[in-house]
């Protein structure tokens, strides 16, 4: 992908995500893009901070760190989310730089991080990531428990909850895992729902998407090496 054509990317999916809203009768501007920049280079993303874009998300905390401590320097009002699985031992420095986490799924990741904001004097908002597909090996609590640790979370830890976060399950509609999301969100009173990817970002929002997370679409293919 040509460094130049990521500010065109751009632009073409929020003209889409612009349409999608209004078809599903929502104001395009209750949702916004995250532009996920895992595995891409600063080269790759200052053309679109450049060009005005401000919302990025990262799944790594060390990846992260490398890159946007030096791009945050050159541009203070990034917002960067954490969208990728969060280790105890990492919470400490994921405070330092993330402004918002969007993956908060166990109740002991819950009292780490609450216990280093105390510490740190910074409370970047928290979303919980919900494994809508109760999927083995992924990250994200169970649909079934979701409610109860929204309110531990909230009640045991004074954790600034302010939304929910999922992926549905590669090769299924991802249509009802959006709508079960969407029904966590709205029962426990949460206002942010991040769902929608490269592929199915216009499904999110007719379900109900405040944040959408794309990646490849913008960036271009990932190469893991
Ligand atoms: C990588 C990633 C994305 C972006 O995926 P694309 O298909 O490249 O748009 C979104 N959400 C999460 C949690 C991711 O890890």
């Amino acid at each position: 992908m040509l460094v130049s054509d990521v500010v065109a990317n751009i632009q073409s999916i929020q003209a889409r995500m612009t349409a999608a809203a209004i078809a599903a009768g929502r104001d395009p501007a209750s949702v916004t893009l995250v532009a996920v920049s895992k595995t891409h280079e600063i080269h790759h993303i200052r053309p679109a901070i450049a060009a005005g874009h401000r919302v990025f998300g990262e799944s790594r905390v060390q990846e992260a760190k490398a890159k946007w401590i030096q791009l945050k320097a050159e541009c203070p009002e990034i917002q960067l989310r954490l969208i990728g699985p969060l280790q105890t031992n990492k919470v400490r420095e994921a405070l330092t730089f993330f402004d918002v986490i969007e993956t908060i799924d166990r109740p002991k990741l819950a009292r780490v991080v609450a216990e280093e904001m105390e510490r740190a004097g910074r409370r970047p908002h928290c979303l919980i990531e919900i494994n809508t597909g109760a999927e083995g090996q992924k990250a994200g609590i169970e649909p079934a428990l979701a409610d109860q640790l929204i309110t531990l979370c909230r009640q045991q830890y004074s954790l600034p909850i302010v939304g929910v976060m999922g992926v549905p399950p590669v090769g299924q509609d991802p249509l009802p895992h959006f709508q079960l999301l969407a029904n966590i969100a709205e029962r426990n009173g949460l206002s942010v729902v991040s769902m929608g990817m490269s592929g199915d970002f216009e499904q999110a929002i007719r379900a109900g998407a405040t944040h959408v997370r794309v990646g490849s679409a913008i960036f271009g293919e990932r190469d893991y090496k």
